[in-house]
């Protein structure tokens, strides 16, 4: 998503088909499957379909196949909100101060809340961790997205890091491709591609959860990515932890070939043709907005059986 009046000069600018190429459209608009005839036939995948169905097979049977409606949760405005704050801040160059990308931060915020509360106005429906109350984790996760744009900014000012301009003036911030893995069509989005002062690229995700995530399934399909888009190779990622303030040590993403990335996906593609959706529980469950009608752990798990979905 580019802010107004910030269209990339990219787009237009890059083949029209090819391996890899810049698009308006993001990951969550990747996740479009058609089930015809018993058969699914796939549009495209993205990373966070891979990750998805790695982490529970029922979870995303629910989500995307039996389009089961999933609980809100004041975290994903929080998430979005940052993402857009900082994404703006980058693209204008940095010329603004926190209070203007924080003042952007509360804009998505409330866009995306009213947007919660219209498809779920009952409050005790929403996820929330432990014991805390709805109306309280919304208050604090407002009050900790404003602390990680600010947090952002402080690091990024300080860092030796910028964003890689592959075209001139074009911060690469939310760089979305398109990237054709022997056959299968991937299309996502990159937070950001960093370059450093000796001129190495280094892909980063921003993750304001509290979780870091394991393994580098993402990094490594958009060091790919990049490698298509612009001919070098990001060899490293991170990930930029806002709860910290800082970015995780680099990851080395030198030994998750593009035939190893191919062939995740490729499997992936196959189970999900074939409609395999093992449910998979484990800490997981605590977040899942799907749970509700899950099979193992829900209690209306007969509402999106999977006799009802996947067995017609
Ligand atoms: S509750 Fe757990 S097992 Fe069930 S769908 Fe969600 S993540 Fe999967």
């Amino acid at each position: 998503m580019f802010p107004p009046g910030t269209t990339p000069l990219w787009r237009g600018l890059l083949p029209a088909t090819g391996t890899a190429r810049l698009e308006n459209s993001t990951e969550e608009t990747s996740g479009k499957a058609s089930h015809k005839g018993g058969t699914t036939e796939a549009l495209h995948r993205s990373v966070s379909q891979l990750t998805g169905f790695a982490r529970c097979g029922e979870a995303y049977r629910l989500e995307r196949v039996a389009k089961a409606p999933a609980a809100p949760a004041a975290w994903f405005a929080q998430g979005t909100a940052v993402h857009e704050a900082v994404e703006r801040w980058e693209r204008t160059h940095r010329v603004h101060g926190t209070a203007q990308a924080q003042a952007w931060f509360t804009e998505v915020w409330e866009r995306e809340l009213a947007e919660a509360r219209a498809r779920e106005p009952d409050l005790t429906q929403w996820l929330c961790p432990g014991r805390t109350k709805p109306e309280t984790d919304i208050a604090n996760r407002y009050q900790r997205g404003l602390d990680q744009v600010a947090g952002y900014i402080e690091h990024a000012l300080a860092s030796k890091l910028r964003p890689f301009e592959w075209l001139p003036g074009e911060p690469a911030s939310e760089v979305e491709f398109r990237l054709d893995l022997d056959g299968v069509l991937v299309i996502g989005s990159i937070d950001l591609i960093m370059i450093a002062p000796d001129g190495r690229l280094l892909v980063r995700d921003i993750k304001t959860g509290n979780k870091l995530p394991i393994g580098p399934i993402q990094l490594a399909v958009y060091r790919h990515a990049v490698i298509d888009l612009t001919g070098q190779d990001p060899e490293w990622g991170d990930w930029y932890m806002a709860k910290n303030n800082k970015p995780t040590d680099p990851v080395d993403l030198r030994p998750y070939t593009r035939d190893m990335v191919s062939e995740w996906f490729a499997m992936m593609d196959r189970a999900e043709r074939d409609q395999v959706y093992l449910p998979n529980p484990g800490d997981h469950c605590t977040t899942c907005g799907v749970r509700r009608f899950c099979s193992v752990m829900g209690t209306d798990r007969s509402f999106f059986g999977p006799s009802f979905a996947t067995r017609k």
